[in-house]
């Protein structure tokens, strides 16, 4: 069996990452989200251990000095991290993993896991990224111009990604983030080869 591939989405924080993973999981059953650690409080809806694994400083310190993430970062005052043992189980057993994480985590992954695609949202423009993250009613006045400010540091990061698709249409986002998951789906390195020959050689 060959490993998963692990599939980095990020972007700036509205742009339309969350919705545009929902539907590619909702339409594919080969491929898992992993679920992150914060340390920021639940918001309205949240269900911990699916949105988030909701934890305390203490707990989230712990698992940093176990080595315990993939990679961790501080965004808008709190922790986010990707605990690394539910990931490298399912990329070992051959399942495709997502992460939707921020954009410093993305670029930590990349640099301890060469082999991840990294794919940057972009709002349409920022104008734009302000309507949504005002629309989805989440945030104060003055997280939203965090957020903002934030946003195109985190453009700037944009050339050391993999690929990037603009989130203007929804489903043309969504479509386009398939095609990058179907075409990493089917690229061959030195490993697939070899398990492709064996494979056929062995029904000969
Ligand atoms: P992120 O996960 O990047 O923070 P969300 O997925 O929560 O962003 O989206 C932010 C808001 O923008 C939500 O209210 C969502 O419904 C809306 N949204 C997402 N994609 C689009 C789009 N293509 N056109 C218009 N609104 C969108
Ligand atoms: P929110 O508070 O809106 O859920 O998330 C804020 C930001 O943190 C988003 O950009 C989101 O992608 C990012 N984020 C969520 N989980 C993780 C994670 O595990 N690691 C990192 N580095 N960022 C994360």
């Amino acid at each position: 069996m060959t490993k998963g591939k692990l599939f980095v989405i990020s972007g700036p924080s509205g742009t339309g990452k969350g919705t545009i993973c929902k539907y590619i999981l909702d339409q594919r059953t080969n491929i898992r989200l992993s679920v992150s650690m914060t340390t920021r409080d639940p918001r309205q809806g949240e269900v911990d251990k699916v949105h988030y694994h909701f934890t305390d400083h203490d707990a989230f310190r712990n698992l940093i000095e176990e080595d315990g993430f993939l990679e961790y970062a501080s965004v808008f005052g709190n922790y986010y991290g990707t605990p690394r043992k539910q990931v490298m189980d399912w990329l070992e057993k051959g399942i495709d993993v997502i992460l939707e994480i921020d954009v410093q985590g993305a670029l930590q992954v990349k640099k301890s896991y060469p082999e991840s695609i990294l794919i940057f949202i972009l709002p349409p423009s920022m104008e734009e990224l302000r309507c949504r993250i005002t629309g989805r009613g989440t945030e104060t006045e003055e997280a939203i111009s965090r957020r903002l400010g934030a946003a195109m540091q985190e453009i700037e990061a944009v050339g050391k990604y993999d690929y990037s698709v603009v989130n203007d249409e929804l489903q043309k986002a969504v479509d386009s983030v398939k095609a990058i998951i179907s075409a990493e789906q089917c690229r061959l390195n030195e490993e697939d080869a070899e398990f492709i020959i064996n494979k056929y050689k062995e029904d000969l």
